[in-house]
């Protein structure tokens, strides 16, 4: 397969003009790529993850990228990514905490949805919906759509991580257009770009790193086994 495209943490390989294997590395950056590491099984946890969740919330009738799972990551259609993050938040935490002057820990009840502008050169900045419709990062429609779709997918993961017994504290989403022109959940579902908090508080995600917690390939593990435990393995292969 040919290489596409390598980020911080995936690399993204062709298989047609339609397909595309999302590979999980083991690399993990925070604050911009200044603190790294790569811890051995990482990538392999995320990508487990990931598919369990993708599966899962297509079966909910959410339309998402995912096709099935492969060695170290899983297949998906080929999409143009729009450059849009949609974050929600069930409890504050994380930026919006140093942001507003929360209380950490604090309920969002209903959940609080944002919007960030992807760019690595700065640093992924906080913008408003007249933003994006302005700079025509995404349409008003495609921008309710994504909301729509952010709200729907977080309730059905809230639901999943609370029967494993965690805490769904926010959550990051990208949606692209897949070949056929639908606007797709894309991108990956992983504790790199969630936060989940355990019965006692303890953090299972990439915090477990941002903050030097412990050790984070144990963290991801506990959740992908308490998510297996829930859902099952993820065993759609790509056919
Ligand atoms: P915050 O705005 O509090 O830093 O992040 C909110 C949530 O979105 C967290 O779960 C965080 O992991 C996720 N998130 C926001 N931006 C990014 C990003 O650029 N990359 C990743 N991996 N996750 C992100």
């Amino acid at each position: 397969m040919e290489l596409l495209y390598e980020g911080k943490s995936k690399r993204i390989y062709g298989v047609n003009e339609r397909e595309v294997f999302v590979e999980f590395k083991d690399d993990v950056t925070a604050f911009d790529g200044k603190k790294k590491a790569s811890p051995e099984g990482k990538g392999k946890a995320t990508a487990e993850i990931s598919s369990l969740l993708f599966e899962y919330l297509s079966s909910k009738g959410i339309p998402t990228h995912y096709i099935g799972k492969g060695e170290g990551g899983f297949y998906a259609k080929k999409v143009r990514i729009l450059p849009v993050e949609v974050v929600v938040r069930n409890v504050a935490t994380g930026s919006i905490v140093k942001r507003l002057g929360l209380e950490k820990g604090k309920e969002l009840t209903p959940p609080l949805v944002e919007y960030f502008y992807k760019s690595d050169e700065l640093g992924d900045p906080l913008v408003c919906a007249d933003h994006i419709v302005y700079f025509k990062w995404a349409t008003e429609e495609e921008l309710k759509k994504m909301k729509e779709l952010s709200l729907r997918a977080t309730e059905l993961l809230k639901d999943v991580f609370a029967s494993a017994g965690l805490k769904l504290v926010d959550i990051k989403y990208e949606f692209g257009y897949d070949p056929d022109g639908n606007l797709v959940l894309a991108d990956e579902i992983s504790p790199d770009t969630c936060r989940i908090w355990d019965e006692n508080g303890r953090s299972l995600d990439k915090d477990v790193f941002r903050k030097d917690l412990g050790d984070i390939v144990e963290a991801y593990g506990e959740v992908l086994r308490r998510l297996r435990d829930v859902l099952g393995t993820p065993l759609k292969s790509r056919t």
